[in-house]
């Protein structure tokens, strides 16, 4: 299957993926986790997206475009994958939607997660990653680690993203409404789009998911 997962920051889409791309047997390509990867490394890409992403702004098509590709090139992605934070704008959609058609592929359905705006600020506010794995993510509140700090599966160190500040949630919100938000009704007029609740336990959320699914 291909599949793309859109929401606003904090609907729970890096969470969410893990879970439906180890159902599915496909792999989780998110941007966001490429750029904080390449950031980690120090390459060149990684330090042109970092300013963009601490200021909450897009990193420009240029560069997101071409790294999303090559991504999908790789041989675990021939049969299928989960799009996680790609596309975020009518750009990258047409640029995806030429891709797909240029190597003989077509997407199976985007799944919209809806979750209500002072959700969102609460939940990335409390959120924690794994240094060592950003699959391993925990809240303050709703999911905390069993020691302050420290990642409950991988014993790594738990650590705030550096755009997940307040204010910075309130420009990825504005973002999100402006610049991605268009690219669901793209989806609408080829009939893709099916939106879930992304409220309540995880668990729950990744049920909704699966059966929504099914259903395409
Ligand atoms: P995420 O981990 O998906 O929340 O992404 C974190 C940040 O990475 C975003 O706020 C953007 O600055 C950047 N980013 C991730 N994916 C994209 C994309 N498709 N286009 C532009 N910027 C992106």
């Amino acid at each position: 299957m291909r599949i793309v997962l859109v929401g606003p920051p904090g609907a729970g889409k890096g969470t969410q993926a893990s879970f439906l791309a180890e159902n599915l047997s496909i792999p989780h390509i998110s941007t966001g986790d490429l750029f904080r990867a390449n950031i980690s490394q120090g390459t060149p890409l990684g330090q042109k997206a970092q300013e963009y992403m601490r200021a909450g702004q897009l990193v420009p098509d240029e560069v997101t475009i071409g790294m999303a590709k090559s991504r999908m090139e790789e041989p675990d992605a021939a049969g299928g994958f989960l799009l996680d934070g790609f596309p975020r704008n009518i750009a990258q959609a047409v640029a995806l939607d030429s891709f797909l058609d240029e190597t003989g592929q077509k997407l199976d359905a985007v799944l919209d997660l809806e979750v209500p705006e002072d959700e969102v600020v609460k939940r990335i506010a409390g959120r924690r990653i794994c240094r060592s794995d950003s699959s391993h993510v925990f809240h303050v509140e709703y999911s905390p680690p069993k020691k302050d700090g420290v990642c409950d599966v991988c014993g790594g160190e738990l650590y705030q993203r550096d755009d997940d500040r307040e204010e910075t949630v309130r420009k990825r919100l504005a973002v999100y409404h402006s610049e991605t938000e268009p690219i669901i009704d793209h989806y609408k007029v080829q009939g893709l789009v099916t939106t879930i609740s992304a409220l309540g336990e995880v668990g729950d959320v990744t049920a909704r998911a699966m059966a929504a699914l099914r259903r395409d």
